[in-house]
């Protein structure tokens, strides 16, 4: 049995099976998302797992103390230990971030390798269980974000489920700051070249609420201040995708 760290070393991130259209009765299809916008200065920062729940709660509240909101996509599993065992200090962590302003997607309850999960599967065992788990955290009905699938890895079976879940926008990621391969060493210096690299409008962040990216994370947001790029939540990213063009308003 393979664990995630092999598996991505192994070259399996962003791995993307089987786009076909799946022909349903509609011609619906879920929707993939890996970027906003080319003609805006916005991005996205997203945090995925929040195994940890001390930097999960240092990410949002480094993100909160500098006024920006994000997105977080945890896995069903971690939700539910923060319900039934939470860390010291760190009871409610759920409705915390929501206090703060971020956002959260579905990241699948028990962050598997979904490549053989049918949809029946993935709706009833990983998808709504995810969804039931966060709403017991946040105590309220909650309509998530967008659907990240663990490893990025799409299957047909998986855009059956999602269209029969509630058609979330399946979003993926532009860059991955590969905060949990990096050589504890020169973490930061890895994470944070790679982001200089991807400074540009439109990129979704791929991170992890880890102590790495905790440690580079006020950095970032100074070096998107200089960039004139404006950290906002991924679903205000999804929603500027569908907004018209800017049209020429001269010559009138
Ligand atoms: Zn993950």
């Amino acid at each position: 049995m393979l664990t995630r760290r092999q598996l991505l070393k192994g070259g399996m991130a962003a791995l993307v099976l089987n786009l076909l259209p799946l022909g349903d009765a509609q011609g619906q299809r879920a929707r993939i998302i890996r970027r906003g916008r080319a003609d805006r200065p916005q991005v996205a920062l997203t945090f995925d797992d929040l195994w940890d729940e001390f930097y999960a709660l240092r990410v949002g509240q480094i993100l909160y103390d500098r006024g920006v909101q994000a997105t977080f996509f945890p896995a069903g599993r971690a939700i539910r230990a923060n319900i039934e065992r939470p860390t010291f200090a760190h009871q409610h962590l759920y409705r915390r971030l929501r206090e703060m302003g971020h956002e959260f997607g579905n990241h699948t309850l028990t962050h598997p390798d979904i490549t053989d999960l049918s949809a029946h599967r993935l709706i009833w065992w990983e998808i709504n269980p995810w969804q039931e788990a966060l709403e017991e955290a946040l105590g309220e009905p909650y309509a998530t974000v967008a659907f990240r699938p663990p490893l990025g890895i799409v299957t047909d079976a998986l855009y059956d489920a999602i269209l029969r879940t509630g058609n979330l926008p399946i979003a993926l990621w532009s860059a991955d700051l590969r905060d949990t391969l990096c050589a504890p060493q020169d973490c930061s210096m890895a994470i944070l070249s790679l982001f200089e690299r991807s400074l540009a409008n439109g990129h979704i962040y791929l991170q992890h609420t880890v102590r790495a990216t905790a440690e580079v994370l006020d950095t970032q947001l100074d070096r998107l201040e200089a960039a004139g790029l404006e950290p906002v939540p991924l679903s205000t990213l999804i929603a500027a995708l569908d907004e018209p063009d800017p049209t020429p308003t001269d010559g009138a």
